[in-house]
């Protein structure tokens, strides 16, 4: 008897063996056919066009595959897509909405039972099986293509779409694929595929020929991964005493005793040279992965990473620089620093990655550097996309090859658009951000790199008022020390100084990884992220704020805030800390002070707590990118939810109110961080609420700047009392856009 559960879990096992997509979807067809004794199974995917095509069958003309098409609504297939529903019947050639494709042979088959395969709401396809005798189809034999089709378009689809595809000798099609937003901006140019983003997990594994043959060559690569330390690396222009320090560590991994014995151990048992290393590093990895101290645990990571560098050198090809001739688009699994030391600045115009989340490093470098990145593409073949034009859409997540001239001509005005606007704000700079009736608001940006420090200054950020201080840390292959982190934040105060600058401690945890000391959680955003991990681990957070007070001795103009905070005594046990820093460093001859100390209102709870920590806290920054994904439970990084999470749903805009109405009762300064202050609807009715200090990237900022100076405080707060009314999102945006075209502020419209 059919097991519908067990049966679609082997065809599937069987179908994650094949990485072909044209014989994944014959394999499958086959054994639904078999599974099922029926006469035909047949499987028609969504194309990019929106028609279903024929991909696989097995049981009609071969010759129709790829041919026939058919629009939803239109035949039977045609009728299951457009309705989303199963379509279970005894006599389908007298069905009122049966077509007969001739070149189907299809008329000799009566019973058809045909279901949708549905992902994230879409039709990607339908899978059809079909007898010959005119009969119903058992409910077992229902649940089972039901069963199968919703596996099939959960883990299949990227595959299932790549085997509708015509093949070469017909127009290519335009392709589209969803990624999530990693850092604005449009571009138009050639993908480079990189090919070397290897794991040390990936090194194969294989015999030797000869013990002293693979200990000459593993020898070698060790030399010349000395020497490549030693020569440094060109870098991103800043932050390059981190890298330095990095060089350095890995510089004592690859001279010690333990790790080379390891090898030579595992030489002697006849593997080839990158076995034994990958082996040899496997154990020492252990060693450090077992220790208590995260400072030490996390040397696991860099011999990882030194593991691969070592094996690059046994293999040429995975060392080269990229040289292309013209600017390109890297595109990858990961994106990582080694890519972007091992490309001229200049030739590096955008970023795709397969994985990556909006936070990921990927997506902070993009940001960085100004160029625009898709990221957590997901398990797409982007392999073949090599060499051919490609646009990057920063601001929507997407990425389209392909593209019909009339498209392409669409994104090349957007992007002669986006520069006019930027070089016509320009001007904007020294002017105030004020609106229309003389009400003047802040306009400060979020940074976490150096190499972000001036885009911000350049545009008039009156000073910092988010400096995520684990992006230095993630761009790290190890905990940085004091001293190096004091190096770090006296570049930022400096370049602000005397604007304020706002330093939140470090925020890991959640979406936010260090690569050197992974947290594997069930519920990693309701987990150690942020203050509690940092309270858990008092030696860290004990270094960063001496660092940063350290820093702060010659500007005086740093503030600390706490991400994450939820208790009243992670506060209490904060400020403990702090005091304890500014006694430790007075006494050490250091003349510190104790700055101002703010929280981030990104946990829900804080809500109702602000009365109880008023007396021990300066400032309040809303995190609404956190605050957003608690209040509705909706993970900001899945795509599959990314259609419900939205600063404009009207909790949120009630919370918000109401914590700023709070805020001004408690007579506590107020501030806005996450995404939503650069968002001009969001914006709008923010400054309705009554906030007057936003914080966003330096890319957004001159817009915002542009939309203030057009404003009204008046119309915000009719606005945000309007808002009440509004019955969807798309409503009230639809309600803010009428006022920005009003105001003659299209290019704002989102
Ligand atoms: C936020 O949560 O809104 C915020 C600014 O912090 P991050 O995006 O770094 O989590
Ligand atoms: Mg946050």
């Amino acid at each position: 008897m059919l097991n519908p559960l067990i049966t679609a879990k082997r065809i599937l096992q069987a179908a994650a063996q094949v990485t072909d997509s044209g014989a994944l979807v014959r394999l499958i067809v086959e054994r639904i056919r078999t599974a099922l004794k029926v006469d035909v199974c047949s499987l028609y995917v969504m194309n990019e066009q929106g028609e279903l095509v024929l991909t696989a069958t097995l049981g009609l003309a071969e010759n129709a595959i790829g041919k026939t098409r058919m629009t939803p609504g239109h035949g039977l297939v045609g009728t299951i897509a457009q309705r989303q529903h199963t379509l279970n019947i005894d006599h389908a050639s007298q069905h009122p909405r049966f077509r007969y494709f001739e070149e189907t042979g299809e008329e000799r088959f009566e019973g058809f039972l045909g279901v949708p395969m549905i992902h994230l709401g879409q039709t990607l396809g339908v899978l059809v099986v079909q007898v010959r005798e005119s009969r119903r189809f058992t409910e077992e034999e229902e649940a089972f293509l039901v069963t199968m089709a919703a596996h099939m378009a959960g883990s299949l689809a990227g595959n299932l779409k790549k085997a509708a595809r015509p093949t070469a000798d017909s127009q290519m099609p335009v392709l589209r694929f969803q990624g999530i937003k990693g850092a604005p901006g449009i571009q138009i140019a050639p993908a480079y595929v990189v090919k070397d983003d290897i794991r040390m997990e990936d090194i194969p594994e294989r015999n030797g020929s000869g013990v002293d043959f693979e200990r000459r060559r593993i020898q070698e690569a060790l030399e010349e991964t000395q020497e490549e330390l030693d020569a440094g690396l060109d870098q991103l222009g800043a932050g390059s005493d981190t890298l330095d320090s990095l060089l350095e560590v890995y510089k004592l991994l690859l001279v010690s005793p333990e790790l080379n014995q390891a090898i030579e151990e595992e030489l002697e048992t006849e593997v080839s040279a990158s076995t034994a290393l990958k082996r040899g590093m496997q154990r020492q990895i252990a060693v450090f992965e077992a220790m208590e101290d995260p400072y030490l645990k996390a040397r696991a990571e860099d011999l990882r990473v030194l593991a691969v560098r070592i094996y690059r050198h046994m293999h040429e090809e995975l060392t080269e620089r990229i040289e292309p001739d013209h600017p390109v688009i890297l595109v990858g699994r990961t994106i990582n620093i080694s890519h972007f030391t091992r490309i001229d600045r200049d030739k590096l115009v955008g970023i795709v990655s397969l994985e990556g989340s909006a936070l990921s490093h990927t997506a902070v470098l993009a940001n960085a550097l100004g160029i625009p990145a898709v990221v957590g593409i997901g398990d797409e073949d982007l392999t073949t996309l090599h060499d051919t034009e490609i646009i990057v859409d920063g601001y929507r997540g997407q990425v389209v090859a392909h593209a019909p001239a009339s498209l392409r001509e669409e994104f090349e005005r957007l992007t002669r658009q986006e520069r006019a606007l930027q070089a016509d704000l320009s001007h904007l700079k020294t002017l105030p951000a004020e609106t229309k009736d003389n009400v003047r608001v802040r306009l400060y940006t979020n940074t976490g790199l150096l190499a972000d420090i001036t885009p911000g200054l350049e545009r008039g950020a009156e000073g910092i008022g988010l400096y995520r201080s684990e992006i230095p840390f993630m761009v790290h292959n190890t905990f940085p020390t004091e001293e190096e982190q004091v190096r770090i934040y006296r570049g930022v105060l400096t370049a602000y100084a005397p604007k304020p600058v706002v330093m939140r401690t470090l925020d890991i945890g959640g979406d936010k990884a260090l690569p050197y000391f992974p947290i594997k959680e069930e519920n990693p955003f309701l987990g150690w992220r942020g203050i509690r991990f940092t309270l858990d681990y008092r030696n860290i957070l004990l270094d960063q704020i001496r660092a940063m007070l350290i820093a702060n001795i010659e500007t005086q103009n740093l503030q600390l805030m706490i991400p994450m905070l939820s208790r009243e005594d992670e506060l209490e046990r904060f400020h403990a800390l702090v005091d304890e820093a500014v006694a430790q460093l007075k006494e050490e001859g250091h003349p510190v002070s104790k700055p101002p100390v703010g929280i981030m209102v990104e946990v829900p709870a804080v809500l109702w707590l602000l009365p109880r920590l008023r007396d021990t806290i300066d400032f309040v920054s809303i995190g609404s990118n956190d605050l957003t994904q608690y209040l509705l439970a909706v993970d900001r990084n899945n795509p599959r939810v990314a259609k419900l999470y939205s600063h404009l749903h009207p909790a949120v805009l009630e919370a918000l109110r109401g914590l700023v109405r709070e805020c001004r009762r408690l007579n506590l300064p107020v501030s806005i961080c996450g995404e939503m202050a650069s968002d001009p609807a969001a914006v709008v009715l923010l400054l309705g609420m009554g906030v007057r200090t936003l914080s966003l990237s330096a890319f957004h900022l001159p817009r915002i700047k542009w939309l203030i100076r057009y404003l009204h405080i008046g119309d915000c707060i009719a606005l945000l009392d309007q808002a009440r009314d509004c019955a969807t999102e798309a409503e009230l945006r639809g309600l803010i856009n009428n006022h920005l075209r009003d105001l003659g502020l299209n290019a704002l419209i989102q």
